[in-house]
C-alpha cells in the first residue's frame, strides 16, 4: 500500500513538471556541447599534409589538391565514425567537429561530400573521388 502511495505521489508530481522527452523534429533538438557530429573543414588553414587521412581509422576523409596551395576535403559520412581523430591530428586546426547530426540521405551517394565551413548541408552535392572508392 505504501508503494501505491509513492507511485501516486510520483504521478501527481509529473503532472506539473516539464516533460523529459523532446518533440524533435518539431522542436529543435538539444545537443550537448561534447557531441561529435559532422566535420567542418577550413580550407584556408589546410597545408595538405594529409595527416588527417593517415590517422583516420575508417578511411573516411580524403584531402585533394585543387589548386596552388588550395585543398578540398572529401568526407564519406557513411564511413566516418565521428571519432575526431582527424581533428586531433591536424596541425593547423583546419578540421573541427560540429554538432550537426542531421545527416540522413535517401541515397548513399549523397553521403560522400565536399566539406567546407562555408557550405551549408543543403548546398552540398555528392562528389566523384576515384582515390577514395572502397
Ligand atoms: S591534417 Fe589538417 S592541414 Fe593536414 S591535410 Fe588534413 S586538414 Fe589539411
Ligand atoms: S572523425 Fe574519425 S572517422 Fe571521421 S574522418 Fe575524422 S578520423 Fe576519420
Amino acid at each position: 500500500m505504501k508503494k501505491v502511495g509513492l507511485i501516486l505521489s510520483e504521478a501527481f508530481n509529473m503532472l506539473f513538471s516539464k516533460p523529459v522527452t523532446e518533440q524533435y523534429p518539431f522542436e529543435k533538438a538539444h545537443i550537448e556541447k561534447s557531441f561529435r557530429g559532422k566535420l567542418v573543414f577550413f580550407p584556408e588553414k589546410c597545408i595538405g599534409c594529409k595527416l588527417c587521412m593517415k590517422d583516420c581509422p575508417a578511411n573516411a576523409i580524403c584531402i585533394n589538391k585543387i589548386g596552388e596551395k588550395k585543398f578540398e576535403a572529401i568526407l564519406s559520412m557513411d564511413h566516418c565514425v565521428y571519432c575526431a581523430q582527424c581533428v586531433d591530428s591536424c596541425p593547423k586546426k583546419a578540421l573541427e567537429i560540429s554538432p550537426n547530426f542531421e545527416l540522413a540521405a535517401i541515397d548513399r551517394k549523397y553521403l560522400k561530400v565536399s566539406i567546407d565551413e562555408k557550405k551549408v548541408l543543403i548546398d552540398e552535392k555528392p562528389v566523384q573521388n576515384d582515390k577514395q572508392e572502397n
